[in-house]
C-alpha cells in the first residue's frame, strides 16, 4: 500500500493566546460564558470604534518566536483579510500577511523511535479569531455567538517538512507542549484552544516537485490529525493511480465516518483582497522588549527532557513522556528527592498507578488528590523497606481517598512490612515444621513448592513481609531441616 508514493505535509496551527483580554479590545478572553456576554463594540465591529493592540499578546508571540530560535520582526504590521461570514461582523479579520511578528524558526520534534525531526517553521503571525455560528440551539435557525470574536490567535505555519501522519501528529503535540511550557495557551483542545489545519499532497517517490495539495481544516485532536491525514493520503493516491487529478480545495475531517470531504474550493490570497489595516500603526518591537521576554522564558521541553536523562538517569522514553506536559514534569520533579536516586521509581508511579487513576477519573495531574510530596514519601517508604509493592498500592489508594499522610496510614492500617529477620525466621521455621511432606518434596526437587511456602508466610504476616527476604529465608530453612 502507498508503495512508490511519498506524502508531504505542512501544518498551520492556531494557538489561542491566554491573555486576560482580547487582542484589540478590553473584553474578557474567556471560554464558556453565556452567548454574546463578552463581546464589546470593538468585537461587534460597530462603526466608529478603533482597535487597540494588546501588549500581552505581542509578548506571548515574541516568546514563541524566541523559543523556536526565530527572528522577531522589529516592525510588524496588521492587514485586513476580507471575507463575508455571519460570525465575522466587521466583514474582515485583522491578521498579518506582509510582515508577521515571527519569522522563520525551527521546531525540534521528538519522534516515537527516539530520533528528533527538525521541522522548519515558516512564520507565526498574530490575528483575531472570529465568532461562532451555533447550529444546534434553535430548530431550523442558526445563532451567532460573538464571545470568541477578537480572541488573540497565534497562527504557526510549518514548512512542508513532514512526511507521515505520525510525524504530523508528533509536530502538533510538540507545539502543544511548547505553548504550554511558555504559558501562552491553556492547550485545551476540547475547547478549541489549539486547532490544526493540515496541508497534504503526495508525489512519486524520488520526485522533487511538490504535488497539488488539499487543506484539511480545524482538526482538534492529536489522534484525528493522524487519521485525517492518513485518509487523505490514501484518497489522493487512489485518484492519481486512477488517472484523476488532485483538486486544490479545503476539506473537513468527519471523525464519525473517518473520512475527509470537500468543504469549499481553495481560496487564494487574492480572494481575500488583503490590505494594510489603516486603524493600526506598525508595531515597533525594540531590543529591550525582546530581552525582557527572553528573560522570562522557562526551561523548554527539549532541555528538560535531556536533563531528566542526564541528571536523573531516566530512559529516553520516560524522559520524553514526563516532560511532554509541564504540570506532569513539575509533579515528577517535586516527588523526586534532591539526589534523584528514587527517580526511576517515582517515574514508574507517575506513569503507572497515578496516570491510570487520573485517566479513570478524567482528572488532570494538577487536580490529583495525591500530592507530589505524598507520592515522594510513599516511594521513600518502599525504598526503606517499610512497604512492599503490594501494600504501597493500598497506601496509594488511601492517600487518594484522603485518609491522611503516608506514615499515619501505614501505622493506622498496620501495613508496616515485617522486616525483623528474627521474627520472620521463627515464623518460617514454624511453617516448615508444620508441612513436613511439602518440605520433603521440595528438597526432592519440586522447586515449585517454594511458592506454596511463600504463600503461607504471606498469609501469616498479612502480606506484610518482604517477598525477597521471605524467599531467601525460606530457602535456608528448607535446606537445613
Ligand atoms: P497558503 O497561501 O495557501 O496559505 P502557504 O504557502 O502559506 O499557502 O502554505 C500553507 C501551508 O501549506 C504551509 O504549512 C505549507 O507548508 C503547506 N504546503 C504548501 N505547499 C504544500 C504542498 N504541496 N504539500 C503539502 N503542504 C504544502
Ligand atoms: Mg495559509
Amino acid at each position: 500500500m502507498n508503495a512508490g508514493w511519498e506524502a508531504v505535509i505542512g501544518l498551520e496551527v492556531h494557538v489561542q493566546l491566554a491573555t486576560q483580554s482580547k487582542i484589540f479590545s478590553a473584553a474578557a478572553n474567556q471560554f464558556g460564558a453565556p452567548p454574546n456576554s463578552l463581546a464589546c463594540p470593538v468585537d461587534l465591529g460597530l462603526p466608529g470604534v478603533l482597535p487597540v493592540l494588546n501588549e500581552a499578546a505581542v509578548r506571548m508571540a515574541v516568546k514563541f518566536g524566541l523559543a523556536i530560535g526565530a527572528e522577531v520582526c522589529e516592525r510588524c504590521s496588521f492587514d485586513r483579510k476580507n471575507y463575508f461570514y455571519p460570525d465575522l461582523p466587521k466583514g474582515y479579520q485583522i491578521s498579518q500577511l506582509a510582515a508577521p511578528i515571527v519569522g522563520p524558526g525551527l521546531l525540534e520534534v521528538p519522534l516515537d523511535d527516539g530520533t528528533t525531526l527538525a521541522v522548519r517553521i515558516e512564520r507565526a503571525h498574530l490575528e483575531e479569531d472570529a465568532g461562532k455560528s451555533i447550529h444546534d440551539a434553535y430548530a431550523g435557525q442558526t445563532g451567532v455567538d460573538l464571545n470568541r470574536a477578537g480572541t488573540p490567535l497565534l497562527e504557526v505555519v510549518s514548512a512542508p517538512d513532514l512526511r507521515t501522519p505520525e510525524q504530523a501528529s508528533a509536530c502538533f503535540r510538540q507545539l502543544h507542549s511548547l505553548v504550554r511550557y511558555l504559558g501562552i495557551c491553556d492547550g485545551d483542545l476540547s475547547q478549541g484552544s489549539m486547532r490544526c489545519d493540515a496541508n497534504v499532497s503526495v508525489r512519486p517517490q524520488g520526485r522533487k516537485a511538490l504535488g497539488e495539495r488539499t487543506e484539511i481544516k480545524n482538526i482538534n485532536s492529536f489522534r484525528f490529525v493522524e487519521k485525517a491525514i492518513r485518509f487523505e493520503i490514501d484518497r489522493q493516491i487512489d485518484r492519481l493511480e486512477a488517472g484523476l487529478p488532485v483538486v486544490r480545495e479545503t476539506r473537513l475531517y468527519d471523525a464519525a465516518k473517518d473520512e475527509t470531504r470537500p468543504m469549499r474550493g481553495k481560496e487564494f490570497s487574492d480572494d481575500y483582497r488583503y490590505f494594510p489595516d489603516p486603524d493600526l500603526l506598525p508595531v515597533v518591537i525594540d531590543h529591550g522588549f525582546i530581552e525582557a521576554a527572553r528573560a522570562e522564558l522557562p526551561e523548554l521541553p527539549g532541555a528538560r527532557r535531556r536533563r531528566f536523562q542526564e541528571e536523573l538517569g531516566l530512559s529516553e522514553y520516560d524522559a520524553g513522556w514526563l516532560t511532554r506536559d509541564p504540570d506532569t514534569a513539575d509533579y515528577f520533579e517535586a516527588a523526586t528527592g534532591t539526589d534523584g536516586s528514587n527517580a526511576k521509581r517515582v517515574a514508574n508511579w507517575v506513569m503507572g498507578e497515578l496516570t491510570a487513576r487520573l485517566n479513570r477519573e478524567n482528572l488532570t495531574i494538577g487536580a490529583a488528590p495525591v500530592t507530589a510530596t505524598a507520592l515522594g514519601r510513599l516511594v521513600a517508604r518502599i525504598e526503606d523497606g517499610t512497604l512492599s509493592s503490594k501494600t504501597a498500592k493500598t497506601v496509594f489508594e488511601a492517600l487518594w481517598d484522603g485518609e491522611g499522610e503516608v506514615d499515619a496510614i501505614i501505622d493506622g492500617r498496620g501495613l508496616k512490612q515485617v522486616q525483623d529477620a528474627g521474627e520472620l525466621t521463627g515464623l518460617i521455621d514454624d511453617i516448615v515444621a508444620r508441612h513436613p511432606q511439602q518440605a520433603e518434596q521440595f528438597r526432592a526437587g519440586r522447586d515449585k513448592l517454594l511458592g506454596f511456602f511463600v504463600g503461607q508466610v504471606m498469609k501469616a504476616t498479612g502480606g506484610k513481609a518482604n517477598p525477597r527476604q521471605v524467599n531467601e529465608l525460606l530457602r535456608e530453612a528448607l535446606a537445613k531441616s
